[in-house]
């Protein structure tokens, strides 16, 4: 089974033109222009994604003509939005909620009402349908062909519909009528291919043993499934098919049978996602800023579990590698060694992401936790992968270890240091307690001494007094 190319161009490489900001970053999924890895190509940091679709959002002047506000016309809060408009006609509504806090504070509590409602309702509406297509101009190298070619679509209906938003323009009965007619036309045409392939293969049965033929039914049945997932890529139901029959397959003992099976699989077609699917299916149902969503989400940066949720995979630090949304939705659950045999880039890929992860870590431009977690991760994938996936953090360490060597070595002399001047206190505390002892002898002399001269000068006071006394009664 020969795999597609990737759905994605990854040979372009724009920059999305916001530079890389000399600042430091709490999560690995804000440093920009980190690529995926498993498609290598250039992600959204969640700090561009947002940038993005503020740049998509419609001023306040544009924002009030739209028609899901006009209901609101002619009230008290809509003058006042409508004076905002008048002064900043390209600041989006929201602004005015962040810049006249303390106005809006004074305003009866229905009026606060009234304006959170428009205000979430301006939230979702975009520039006109050319300038929005303008703005994905720079992201749509990243996207699948469906994606791609959606935004083609999208590109002509801008220019038919200058005036209009997508939303707007993606709920006029003739652009629903016809994308849901080719969209219907599409999936017919796929299950008429699909069911001639299976009802071949179904024939095949009969060329089996009997106790084979039971396990090929169900498989085939199973085939079916993945086969018809369009929002999957081919390259994960490629893989999910392959996996499939491959035990079985190997099973059969006559290898000429196994191979007419093998030849059969291989034709068995894979539905595609495409654009009319998207415009008819998704894109209809969403607002505004919700259909540049759906484009900007999918290059944007995730955390991806190698571990999977389903197998008891946490958030943790060890468990993380970084991939674009759609990637991500691709991969599901499926384990790492049937990924790494079938996506011949993707060691590679991971070992791009690390290499840019572990220069913002060296930098300093992430927090100290993270120090470990390029050792982690290594550890992780060798685990699940039986060591197929081996990354490369050698410079790393050797980096790493030099420091917490050089750390190492300077908290031992601090501590040294310390010790010595210890030691030497302690010294001077059993010179100065020999002393103090010394004194204390002395002192006790000295007082018996002092007790002693009292006494003495007591007595011979009395004496005195008696002459004393006795010279006075003779005069
Ligand atoms: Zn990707």
């Amino acid at each position: 089974m020969i795999l597609n190319t990737p759905t994605y161009n990854n040979s372009f490489t724009p920059t999305f033109g916001y530079g890389i900001p000399k600042r430091n970053f709490f999560d690995i999924r804000d440093i920009p222009k980190l690529t995926c890895a498993k498609c290598g190509g250039q992600m959204l940091s969640s700090i561009e994604r947002e940038e993005l679709l503020n740049k998509t959002r419609a001023g306040a002047a544009f924002a009030l003509r739209n028609t899901a506000i006009q209901s609101h016309n002619g009230s008290p809060v809509f003058k006042l939005l409508v004076e905002f408009a008048k002064k900043h006609p390209r600041t989006p509504l929201a602004n005015f909620v962040s810049t006249n806090k303390k106005m809006i504070n004074h305003l009866p509590e229905e009026q606060k009402a009234e304006l959170d409602e428009i205000v979430e309702i301006a939230n979702t509406i975009t520039l006109k349908a050319p300038q929005v297509i303008k703005k994905l101009h720079k992201i749509k190298p990243h996207l699948s062909v469906a994606d791609r070619e959606t935004l083609d679509i999208m590109e002509v209906y801008a220019k038919k519909y200058p005036q209009n938003t997508f939303s707007e323009i993606f709920n006029k009965p003739e652009v629903i009528e016809y994308h849901y007619k080719i969209k219907t036309f599409q999936k017919e045409q796929y299950n008429i291919q699909a069911e001639m392939v299976f009802n071949q293969l179904a024939k095949y049965t009969k060329l089996l043993p009997d106790d084979m033929q039971n396990q090929f039914a169900q498989l085939n049945d199973k085939a079916q499934k993945i086969a018809r997932i369009a929002d999957s890529s081919d390259e994960r139901k490629l893989m999910l098919l392959d996996n499939l029959y491959k035990d079985f397959l190997e099973n059969i003992p006559d290898k000429k049978t196994a191979e007419k099976i093998k030849k059969k699989i291989s034709e068995i077609p894979l539905r595609q996602n495409t654009a009319d699917r998207n415009i008819a299916k998704k894109l209809r149902k969403k607002n505004d800023i919700s259909i540049v969503s759906f484009f900007v989400n999918k290059i944007t940066s995730t955390f991806e579990h190698i571990i999977p949720d389903s197998q008891n995979g946490t958030r943790g630090m060890y468990n993380g590698i970084f991939m674009c949304s759609q990637c991500n939705f691709d991969r599901g659950d499926l384990p790492y060694k049937i990924f790494a045999k079938y996506i011949p880039d993707f060691a590679g890929n991971i070992q791009k992401q690390m290499n840019k992860i572990m220069v913002f870590i060296q930098n300093k431009r992430l927090p100290g936790c993270y120090q470990t977690y390029p050792l982690k991760v290594r550890k992780t994938l060798d685990r699940v992968t039986d060591s197929q996936i081996k990354i490369d953090i050698d410079k790393y360490l050797k980096k790493r270890f030099k420091t917490v060597q050089m750390n190492l070595e300077s908290s031992k002399k601090q501590k040294e240091k310390c010790q010595k001047d210890l030691k030497d206190v302690n010294i001077q505390i059993s010179k100065l307690t020999q002393q103090l002892q010394a004194l204390n002898r002395k002192q006790e002399t000295l007082s018996k001494q002092s007790r002693a001269a009292a006494q003495k000068y007591w007595k011979t006071l009395q004496n005195y007094k008696l002459f004393a006394n006795a010279m006075k009664k003779d005069k």
